[in-house]
């Protein structure tokens, strides 16, 4: 069986691939993983995510006038750790925000 840690990791990715890049900087936004408080985690937190699993925008390009939208990125969890729920609301939002 598969650790939940490269789950997620797979399904990351295969979300950040369908997020539009910045309409600012052109930079690709990616995606965190964090507790359900909004504070990012090292992948070894998902051995034991006594914090509930939940993901953030993750726009770091310095300089970029979006970039502070990345501080006040909205969390995204599903309260069943539907995780795919949860991820294809933070990809709609933000690819419907970049319009
Ligand atoms: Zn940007």
């Amino acid at each position: 069986m598969k650790k939940l840690a490269d789950m997620l990791v797979e399904k990351v990715d295969e979300y950040a691939s369908q997020m539009r890049k910045c309409p600012f900087c052109g930079c690709e936004i990616g995606i965190t993983i964090c507790d359900d408080e909004g504070n990012e985690k090292h992948l070894d937190y998902l051995d034991d995510p006594y914090s509930g699993i939940a993901f953030k925008f993750n726009h770091d390009n310095g300089g970029c006038i979006l970039c502070d939208f990345n501080e006040i990125s909205p969390i995204y969890s599903d309260e069943n750790d539907d995780f795919d729920k949860a991820l294809s609301q933070l990809v709609a939002d933000w690819n419907g925000g970049a319009e």
